[in-house]
């Protein structure tokens, strides 16, 4: 079986597992993608008697071809050894006839943590045989560069700088990121907004003196986005461990089909999704559960992508966007690897703003995917709902998966919860009437409602020591990133 990955957009663009996780994205724009994955076929009744660690294991070996198994065991040990508060990792809890996979329990309270801890493991891995160093840049509106500074503090021969908007992130976010330790991690605010930091960020990546440096200093520039290969790998576990808690919970027979929920912006985690169907999983359907920025209902219900349109600024920020880039993903492996189809599409996207899928296709995707969106005044119905009901409360992004979970005919479903409800303390106690005086007290009210504990990285945050006081200008940033580099070296 040929162990390259391709580009979305080129049949002929190959690389191996370690090139394309240190790339991230490839030079004509495409995303990476094996064209054997559906080749793979994971044995189940193996993952029913494995742990987490074995079976994540098990599924990256057979996608992360130029890794040993010594270094996938060590890496995986790295990630999941001790930094997730539970010891499924990801648990199950049944909340009325939903069964809700909770993806929260690590270092930042979010799903984005599962691959986060495991992506700067594989990278670091890579840049051995590579001999190259890597700095991470990341701009982030709040959750991401927590939860990316947490996964890269300490790990060898990498550095992160991480910029956000000053006085635009929320109290918590605040000081989540200029709390951090670690002594490879830099955090700035910087004078300006969250677009203002990302242009300038992009603009750094194709900076030409910043690339001489970076070559000469053997540093490698590269973020840590969604659409990195190996951040979705992770998450593809979490679905077959899900399979194995309802088969051993007995629920269902090994063999039976179930279905999924998903509380989705960019597409990645869904996609993890298919792929884990792609490898056997028996899937029913997949629900692509959307909030206001409801452009994937559309797609899903039309095959016509269509990004002309307004932006809406919900309680479920994780889900606010009108790009779903790993969506390309997609469209290969439904297109049958037709890499010059994906290519006329993006282009459409690129030049026109929208495109249409032909409605075979439309009727291959629909015969999988199922979709619907809820606005906040639902999502807050919701979670109100939920707790009155089932005495359980779901933060935004999750009820949102949660409610078109319980909508859907098919069962047994499963519903992926993405963030813990005390991460978006203030907005679930204002969809439970209830008033509190600032960000970390309303944390504190809703534990008064609620059993479950409040998580420790979550808790800390008053008492923690406030490290990165740095605000740097947009212009400042440049030069704060060779600095960076030349302390790697
Ligand atoms: C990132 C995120 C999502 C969306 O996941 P995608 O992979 O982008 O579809 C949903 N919920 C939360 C809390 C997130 O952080």
């Amino acid at each position: 079986m040929e162990k390259y990955y391709v580009s979305t957009r080129d049949k002929n663009k190959k690389v191996s597992a370690k090139q394309a996780i240190l790339e991230g994205i490839s030079s004509d724009g495409g995303l990476y993608v094996w064209p054997m994955l559906d080749q793979v076929k994971i044995d189940l009744h193996k993952i029913c008697e494995q742990s987490y660690l074995e079976n994540a294991w098990m599924i990256l070996k057979e996608l992360l071809h130029d890794f040993s198994d010594e270094e996938l065991r060590d890496c995986i040990q790295k990630a999941y050894g001790s930094s997730f508060s539970v010891p499924e990792i990801t648990p199950i809890r049944k909340v009325g006839d939903v069964y809700v996979l909770e993806l929260f329990h690590g270092p930042t309270s979010a799903f984005k943590d599962v691959a986060l801890t495991l992506l700067p493991q594989l990278m670091s891995c890579a840049l051995k045989t590579a001999d190259s160093k890597a700095l991470i840049l990341t701009a982030t509106s709040g959750d991401t560069g927590k939860a990316a500074l947490e996964g890269f503090k300490d790990v060898e021969n990498i550095g992160i700088c991480v910029f956000y908007p000053d006085q635009k992130v929320s109290l918590i976010q605040y000081r989540q990121m200029a709390t951090q330790q670690g002594n490879n991690v830099k955090v700035y605010a910087v004078e300006g907004n969250f677009d203002d930091a990302q242009t300038k960020v992009k603009e750094l990546f194709l900076d030409k003196e910043l690339a001489e440096k970076s070559q000469k200093e053997h540093v490698l520039l590269t973020s840590a986005n969604s659409i990195n290969i190996g951040r979705l790998v992770p998450q593809i576990v979490y679905y077959f461990e899900s399979y194995k808690t309802l088969v051993n919970k007995g629920v269902i027979q090994l063999g039976e089909k179930i279905s999924f929920s998903v509380p989705t912006g960019n597409f990645g985690d869904v996609l993890a999704g298919y792929y884990a169907y792609l490898m056997g999983l028996p899937v029913e359907k997949f629900y692509v559960a959307s909030n206001a920025n409801h452009v994937l209902t559309d797609f899903l219900t039309t095959g016509i992508y269509d990004r002309k349109r307004d932006f809406i600024q919900t309680i479920s920020p994780s889900m606010d966007i009108l790009i779903s880039s790993n969506l390309e993903r997609l469209l290969y492996y439904m297109s049958d690897k037709d890499t010059e189809f994906v290519k006329g599409c993006m282009e459409d996207l690129n030049t026109k703003g929208s495109y249409q899928i032909p409605e075979e296709m439309l009727k291959k995707i629909q015969s999988l995917f199922g979709c619907a969106y809820l606005d906040d005044e639902k999502t807050c119905q919701v979670i109100r709902e939920t707790y009155e009901n089932e005495k359980v409360v779901l933060d935004p992004h999750s009820a949102i998966g949660y409610a078109v979970a319980h909508k859907a005919k098919e069962r047994p479903i499963v519903s992926l919860a993405t963030a813990s409800p005390y991460k978006f303390s203030q907005d679930v106690l204002h969809a439970l009437d209830r008033s509190f005086s600032d960000e970390l007290q309303a944390m504190h009210t809703l534990h008064d409602l609620w059993s479950d504990p409040i998580p420790k990285g979550l808790a800390q945050l008053e008492e923690l020591p406030i490290l990165h006081k740095e605000v740097i200008t947009i212009e400042e940033m440049k030069e704060v990133v060779e600095k960076a580099m030349e302390e790697l070296v």
